[in-house]
């Protein structure tokens, strides 16, 4: 991975290689600035003393998991710099909201007198969103702000449309793969999957590889407008052959719905996803340039790259890519963890309490979720654990390493690594590492620092 590096003022400069940073750091010329991800900070260099090359952040929203990139341009392409992927929490999110109200509605049954029902007085603003949705645009915006912060940053670009409409339509708007069709054929695939519900039309078969189906056949003169096609498995589309679709299905009722399934367009295909506009707007209030691409484009350019399907690697894709050099780097995988509740009462599956949670987040300095490095001198636990804490009101700790949890390590040998943030961080492996099996700890101790605080252990989940 590349490590980020800033100024003396803290202003970023360009990212630099591990081997470079390594070298910075043993000469001391440049300092520690942050741990994960690895930032440096140069003790004698200011940003307008620098050259900038052009460095695009490049996002693939996603429901589970959002891919980014950070891609430096050049006038011959495009080389990957970093590659990231921020897993959501938005199932956590609603099942907590969920639960939150069960126990409220029992309060109310349980505890109160009759009081008049009052839930129709509230308004919520235009654009809100449900906060498992929101969660993903704030912590999507919370990456960008934060890469923006540590890395000079000229311009966004981001999966807005599952598929371009224009390009499926209108064959000659602009640009040569327009007019070679090419992009228009991904299109139009990820159109009808999405118009279809990803199943054979005739035996609605699932899961299975499904082709392009001419309602009314070729042979017979259909036409290859996207009314005319449906979604077939290949054991359907080879008995329907050159058949009339009135003759081949003989269920009435499936007959109607799939001729009007195929005049019918699919309803506001261009906003597919609520949440991706809203990122869009809030991407647009940074001020850089924001480039849209959709998503068969993407498909097409992991296609034509030969990249294999990652959530990073396709929000490499995003957008106009002529060529692109990548070599096989990992991915720094970011896990929404939340900061923690603020619920105070732990509960039982029937609601009654089972303990509780102290008032102050922080003991003896420390607090659930920062990553600490603990050096036991001597007795079971003897050794050094690093990874992510939870504290305990008696100052004995709990910590969560690669190998395991380790518990009852006490406070005084604790030292901090990193404040908790809210985030899980683990570095995952390219496919080309892992299977050349490079993926062990000699070849990829990330950085001096980080090996010098032992976070070589840190490297884990070296299969996925
Ligand atoms: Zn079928």
């Amino acid at each position: 991975m590349a490590v980020f590096v800033l100024d003396k003022r803290g202003m970023p400069l360009m990212p630099c290689s591990e081997k470079r940073a390594r070298l910075l750091l043993a000469r001391g010329r440049a300092r520690v600035h942050r741990v994960m991800p690895f930032v440096i900070r140069l003790t004698d260099r200011r940003a307008g003393e620098c050259e900038f090359q052009s460095l695009r952040l490049k996002l693939d929203p996603g429901s589970k998991v959002t891919g980014m990139a950070l891609v430096r341009e050049h006038d011959d392409g495009a080389a990957i710099v970093n590659l990231f992927e921020l897993v959501h929490r938005g199932r956590q999110i609603s099942e907590a909201l969920a639960q939150r109200r069960a126990f409220r509605r029992r309060r109310r049954g349980a505890n109160l007198r009759y009081r008049a029902p009052r839930f129709n007085n509230r308004t919520r603003n235009t654009g809100w969103l449900a906060p498992s949705l929101g969660h993903r645009v704030d912590t999507t915006m919370a990456w960008v702000t934060r890469l923006m912060r540590w890395a000079p940053v000229s311009a966004l670009s981001m999966e807005l449309v599952c598929f371009d409409m224009q390009a499926m339509q209108n064959p000659e708007i602009s640009g040569v793969e327009y007019q070679r069709g090419e992009l228009a054929g991904y299109e139009v695939r990820e159109y009808l999957l999405e118009k279809w519900g990803r199943t054979c039309a005739y035996c609605d078969g699932h899961d299975v590889p499904l082709q392009i189906e001419h309602i009314v056949a070729k042979a017979r003169g259909g036409s290859n407008r996207v009314s005319n096609l449906t979604l077939a498995c290949e054991p359907c589309n080879r008995k329907k052959d050159a058949r009339d679709v009135r003759e081949f299905v003989k269920d009435k009722a499936r007959l109607a719905r799939i001729l009007a399934k195929a005049k019918a367009p699919l309803r506001d295909a261009a906003a597919v996803n609520s949440t991706r506009w809203a990122l869009f707007i809030a991407l647009k209030t940074t001020g850089l340039h924001v480039e849209t691409g959709s998503g068969g484009r993407t498909k097409w350019n992991r296609t034509r790259l030969k990249l294999p399907k990652t959530h990073a690697l396709d929000a490499a894709c995003v957008g106009l890519v002529d060529a692109m050099s990548c070599s096989p780097r990992p991915t720094l995988e970011i896990t929404c963890n939340g900061r923690g509740s603020y619920q105070r009462t732990r509960l039982t599956a029937q609601g009654f309490p089972r303990g509780y949670l102290t008032r102050q987040k922080r003991v003896r300095g420390f607090q659930t979720g920062d990553r600490v490095r603990a050096a036991v001198p001597t007795g079971k636990k003897a050794g050094t654990h690093i990874g992510r804490v939870a504290v305990r009101a008696t100052g004995s700790f709990n910590i969560q390493t690669p190998n395991g949890v380790v518990q009852g390590i006490s406070h005084r040998h604790c030292t901090l690594v990193q404040r908790a943030d809210g985030y899980g961080y683990s570095i995952v492996p390219s496919r080309e590492e892992r299977e050349s099996g490079a993926g062990t700890t000699a070849r990829r101790a990330p950085h001096a620092a980080l090996s010098l605080l032992g976070m070589n252990a840190e490297v884990s989940r070296a299969t996925r």
